[in-house]
């Protein structure tokens, strides 16, 4: 790993516990906060918060600082709400830190693609400046190949408008319910699910009065044991808005488990503060799927982002999408699951890209995910091996897809094989007819 400068800055203030009990007022989404920022194309200044924490700084992002943003001190680079007023949205802004290519300019000139361009400083310090082949830069810089729609595509492939009972609950399947708490993204991945809703103000309800009537709908389907928060992204949400929410949730007596999907410990690692740590642990249980992509994206600052969660007592899940080109082989993903297991997420996902709309030069062949799952069960720590799932196309839900690791029957023995290709014969004895019947008379 990377040698960490830790930066010292104040601790926090007293009474910020008080506050987060306050429910937020709607100025206090970050939708709104943001769409403030959005509009400033220069550097906007923000003052030091009265209080920020310890927090690493690595070489590389420390170098990139100094040539980018020389007059920005470490305490507003390490303040969440600088990075997010900070990011980079313009052509020129973008081309001030990197060498673009003429697909990635004419993309980012045209406008054309449903998501958004934004990127937070801290992960514009993590691309590579002269190749728009690096893995990561390809997943947040547009080009011109995401606007070339194919077949089979669709803007809603997994038809959540179809299983959206109010604005920003999906329910689909009987004891859970995706709630979309915001449209807002810290930094627009250009292959995202929810494309057609991501950066579109308004198409997600990210005020009180909109998530009451969410709640409501959670209140009155007792079945509900599960909620996930998602959008867009619930930890850009100010504490206080967050609290507000797990609080309400919390108080619905037949829902048992809160789950929160985010990109921010990676994309926004300084997001995760003493203070949100506060507020998450006290809705336990609580568990977060932290969407990870490539091993370039564990860094020291993304190490104790995670570290901080695992800290609160929040179990740490990843979600990866397989994208060619990107993380499209045995080598990357063992460095990626490995990388996450050091610091303590555990490779819960690894999905094949959905057919959203020019994502085609995203989407690698089915079999490429199974030779992948291959590759590392029985090669390595089975706690590094994810499932590798389908989100069925229309609704059907997540197909879990394995290698074929049965390989025939002799009589009573199964035949298997293992990862290295030996075949062994298990006793797995076919029932008679007698044995059946035996069976049935018992249960009756
Ligand atoms: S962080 Fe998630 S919701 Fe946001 S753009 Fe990326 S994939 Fe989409």
């Amino acid at each position: 790993m990377e040698k960490q400068d830790l930066f010292t800055e104040e601790v926090e203030p007293p009474g910020s516990q008080a506050e987060e009990e306050k429910p937020p007022s709607v100025s206090a989404t970050s939708r709104e906060h943001i769409s403030h920022f959005r509009s400033e194309a220069k550097t906007v200044v923000i003052n030091p918060p009265r209080w920020a924490p310890r927090f690493v700084v690595s070489n590389r992002t420390r170098e990139f600082k100094r040539r980018f943003f020389q007059d920005v001190t470490l305490s507003q680079w390490n303040d969440w709400r600088w990075q997010l007023a900070n990011r980079l949205v313009t052509l020129e802004q973008v081309e001030r830190i990197l060498k673009l290519s003429a697909l990635e300019k004419e993309a980012i000139v045209s406008k054309n693609g449903a998501v958004p361009l934004a990127i937070t400083p801290y992960y514009a310090s993590l691309l590579d400046p002269e190749d728009s082949d690096h893995p990561i830069r390809r997943t947040v810089i547009p080009t011109l190949h995401e606007y070339v729609a194919s077949s089979e595509e669709s803007g809603d492939p997994l038809n959540e408008e179809g299983d959206t009972k109010v604005p920003g609950i999906v329910h689909r399947y009987p004891d859970r319910v995706l709630f979309l708490v915001t449209d807002f993204c810290s930094t627009y991945c250009r292959y995202c699910t929810r494309s057609r809703l991501v950066g579109q103000r308004g198409k997600l309800p990210s005020a009180k009065d909109q998530w009451e009537r969410a709640l409501t709908y959670i209140r009155e389907h007792r079945s509900v044991r599960d909620v996930l928060l998602s959008g867009g992204d619930a930890l850009t949400l100010p504490d206080e808005a967050l609290h507000w929410l797990l609080n309400r949730l919390r108080e619905i007596p037949h829902v048992e488990f809160l789950r929160i999907g985010t990109k921010v410990p990676v994309v926004l690692p300084q997001r995760v503060t003493p203070s949100l740590t506060r507020v998450l642990r006290k809705f336990h249980p609580l568990w977060i799927s932290v969407h990870f992509t490539h091993p370039d994206e564990i860094t020291p600052e993304t190490t104790q982002a995670c570290e901080r969660l695992a800290d609160a007592g929040v179990p740490l899940g990843s979600q990866t999408v397989l994208l060619k080109g990107i993380n499209d082989d045995i080598g990357t993903m063992k460095r990626l699951f490995h990388g996450l297991l050091r610091i303590r997420v555990r490779p819960y996902y690894l999905y094949q890209c959905d057919p959203i709309l020019g994502s085609a030069h995203f989407r690698t062949p089915v079999s490429k995910g199974i030779e992948i799952i291959e590759g590392l069960r029985g090669h390595t720590s089975g706690y590094a091996v994810p499932h590798f799932v389908i989100d069925a196309p229309g609704g059907g839900g997540k197909v879990p897809l394995l290698p074929n690791y049965v390989i025939g029957r002799e009589g009573d023995h199964l035949l298997i094989r293992n990862y290295r290709g030996d075949v062994y014969r298990y006793p797995d004895p076919i029932p008679r007819p007698s044995e059946v019947k035996e069976e049935n008379t018992n249960q009756g």
